[in-house]
């Protein structure tokens, strides 16, 4: 069997590209080693740049999304909480009654990587499922992937592979085959609590920044049924310099914490705790490469402030698409096409919030400069607005590496 394309995983990066390539009207398979629904371990939180990205492909996939509160509950903003317990609350959007839905989502992965794959156009996209890719041989000009899918095995040529398969990708190990590099890499836990108190009335995601997790957070997001998605992350690289346990130090916040404990005095924990990684995109790579392109975790595009990966991989299989379909046209699958037509624009749209996502991460180490900001933003409702603003704004958001901008922080203005 031959496919001019292949991608590789039906989570966001997959399904993405899956929907732009069809409405390219280009035929392709998506080889899942899972069958769905599955889980995926996630914090679960939507930003508004999964509703971005959806958009473009179809309006109408947003107001299902808000019609269905039970799985995807909308979120109006976000709570920091610094080192010292100061919490600041900071509205996605200045005016809420303008808002045709929420700017953000919560929804289980179980339920939203299901909701993309009922999305597809089965007319062009052929998904198989529980064919798990075990190997990649190219020959020539020509692709061989080999998956495993009910104890045989079978193998499939192709032009261009779609390697969104995830943190630990077979395409990017064939491919590629860089090393974790642990300043560009997390650690995360998640775990789904019933019964949690205190939980915001327009359901704000809360980021809670404890001293023995910088660069890092404890999280709890709310959920439609009522639970919620509750977990810890943290650099690898100070995992592995401080010897932290993230289980223990999430579980000792949730027991000890004096922000946090009584407001699960009466919450249970459902399931089990679990980890996964995230790789970062603190750093620059090349994503793509003779006959092959690298979307989403597979490509380490995760932001490495606030850990939302989601709406990269949603933005990166929307690139992938128009490459590969100028790719077809142009005949021409190289490495130096593929650099030009893919990464080249995934970067100019994701690096300047990357970089700046970065520089956050650093300065969030710094405990004291934390809860200054916190503090200063208590009092001063021009700096709040200015903080909220800058989830729309990115060229606000650059003000943070502005030193006039600090200067203006530390007189009071
Ligand atoms: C603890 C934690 C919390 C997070 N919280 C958030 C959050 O709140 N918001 C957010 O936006 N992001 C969050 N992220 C990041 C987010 O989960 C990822 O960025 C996102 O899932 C990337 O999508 P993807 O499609 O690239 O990969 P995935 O979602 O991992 O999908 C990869 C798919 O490929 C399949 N696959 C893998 N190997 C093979 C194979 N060999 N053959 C066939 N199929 C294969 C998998 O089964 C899977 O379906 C979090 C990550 C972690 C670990």
């Amino acid at each position: 069997m031959h496919a001019p394309v292949i991608i590789i995983g039906a989570g966001p990066a997959g399904c993405s590209t899956s929907l732009f390539l069809s409405q390219q009207k280009i035929k392709h398979v998506i080889l899942e080693q899972s069958e769905f629904p599955r889980d995926k371990i996630c914090g679960d939180a939507l930003s508004g740049k999964v509703v971005e990205v959806l958009k473009k492909y179809d309006e109408g996939i947003i107001h299902r999304m808000a019609s269905d509160p039970t799985h995807f509950l909308g979120s109006w903003g976000v709570k920091f909480v610094a080192p010292n317990g100061k919490a600041l609350d900071i509205p996605f959007k200045q005016n809420i009654s303008a808002e045709p839905h929420a700017p953000g989502f919560i929804s289980r992965r179980m339920h939203f990587d299901q909701f993309l794959v009922n999305q597809l156009d089965l007319e062009y996209a052929q998904l198989i499922t529980k064919a798990s890719v075990v190997s990649i041989e190219r020959n020539e000009s020509i692709n061989q992937v080999v998956y495993e899918k009910d104890g045989s095995t079978i193998s499939i040529t192709c032009d261009i592979i779609v390697g969104c398969d995830g943190d630990r990708s077979v395409v990017e190990k064939h491919f590629v085959n860089r090393p974790v590099a642990p300043l560009h890499y997390c650690a995360g836990i998640r775990a789904y609590y019933k019964n949690v108190s205190d939980l915001h009335p327009q359901n704000f995601i809360e980021l809670h920044f404890l001293d023995e997790l910088l660069p890092g957070y404890f999280w709890i997001f709310p959920l439609g049924d009522g639970t919620c998605n509750v977990g810890a992350g943290m650099l690898s690289a100070s995992v592995s310099a401080r010897k932290v346990n993230l289980r223990e130090q999430m579980l000792k916040a949730i027991a000890q914490n004096p922000n946090i404990k009584d407001r699960f005095a009466n919450a249970s924990l459902e399931g089990k705790i679990q980890g996964w990684g995230l790789p970062l995109g603190s750093k620059k790579r090349s994503i793509s490469g003779q006959g092959y392109l690298l979307c989403g975790d597979a490509a380490s595009l995760i932001d490495p402030f606030t850990g939302e990966g989601i709406g990269n991989a949603l933005y990166s299989g929307y690139f992938a698409a128009q490459a590969i379909q100028k790719a077809i046209e142009a005949k021409d699958y190289s490495a130096d096409y593929f650099a030009l037509h893919y990464d080249r624009p995934v970067y100019e749209r994701l690096w300047g919030e990357l970089k700046l996502s970065h520089t956050l991460q650093k300065l969030s180490k710094y405990e004291n400069l934390f809860n200054f900001v916190v503090n200063r933003a208590h009092k001063s409702e021009t700096l709040r607005n200015t903080i909220s603003c800058m989830f729309e704004d990115l060229d606000l958001r650059a003000q943070f590496r502005n030193p006039v901008f600090w200067w203006k922080m530390l007189i009071g203005k």
